[in-house]
């Protein structure tokens, strides 16, 4: 491994050490002070390890980013012209969701607050800002993972999905998962998860194990774990409940064979 790629590999487990403390509750920890390295390495996570192919078909894993990233556009592109439910009415833009187009790790939300709503981008707002300490404390970055969600368009007002907006959006999610390919869906809250796992099982109880995402019956199974929703966890911020959600996505890192930030 070049001195390089084993410095920031150090520098990322230092600081998803960190912020894992600082999620679980410490109060300050220097994680502003590890300094940014010069040469950022790419996507650490995706096609190379996945692969496991060494750096001389560097050239052909770009090329199969790039082919599933273009995937990835044409589904934005159906996306942003959709009016399969009422949602289109009131939305400003869509959100088809974003991150890296051959992600490991695949979170799935329920569907565009105000904030996304207006920036057509998943998890900006404060949910948004705790799902990026949740990466971050993984020892990952946003663009690293890949984020959606069930509804690409803001239910009014933030209400609840109903099922015939499910229904008439998800065809748009198999897409992305079937061009994404990833190792492990994150479901965020109930909503996710049960959409996905096809049950009415309170998210209490889905949580803590790991499930099988099945497009079909024919499909090769995606791993799956559901955890608490940002929201949730937000308006129910006990150190209990933070742990929790940390005890599931160690269980996604372990999945995945990658460095798990111990507390
Ligand atoms: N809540 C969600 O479920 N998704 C978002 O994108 C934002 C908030």
């Amino acid at each position: 491994m070049n001195p390089e790629t084993k410095r920031e590999k150090i520098r990322r487990t230092l600081v998803g050490q960190m912020e894992t403390d600082l999620f679980l509750g410490g109060r300050w920890l220097p994680v502003g002070e590890i300094a940014q390295p010069q040469i950022e390495e790419k996507s650490i996570m995706s096609t190379a390890q996945k692969s496991g192919k060494d750096a001389k078909s560097a050239a052909e894993r770009t090329k199969i980013v790039e082919e599933k990233r273009q995937r990835l556009n044409k589904v934005a592109g159906l996306v942003a012209k959709c009016s399969q439910c009422s949602l289109h009415k009131g939305r400003r833009n869509v959100v088809p969701g974003e991150g890296d187009p051959d992600a490991r790790i695949v979170f799935i939300g329920e569907a565009p607050g105000g904030t996304e709503d207006q920036k057509g981008r998943p998890f900006v707002g404060r949910a948004g800002k705790l799902l990026d300490k949740i990466i971050s404390a993984m020892g990952l970055t946003r663009e690293e993972v890949f984020i959606g969600n069930i509804l690409k368009c803001r239910p009014p007002g933030n209400r609840d999905p109903q099922a015939t907006e499910i229904t008439a959006c998800m065809d748009y999610l198999y897409q992305q998962l079937d061009i994404i390919e990833p190792e492990i869906i994150v479901a965020l809250g109930a909503h996710a998860a049960r959409t996905l796992l096809n049950t009415n099982t309170a998210i209490g109880q889905l949580r803590g194990k790991i499930h099988e995402y099945l497009a079909n019956p024919f499909a090769q199974p995606i791993k799956l774990v559901a955890t608490y929703h940002p929201a949730y966890l937000l308006r129910n911020y006990s150190p209990d409940n933070r742990l929790r959600v940390w005890q599931d996505m160690q269980r996604v890192l372990e999945e995945l064979g990658l460095p798990v930030p111990k507390k």
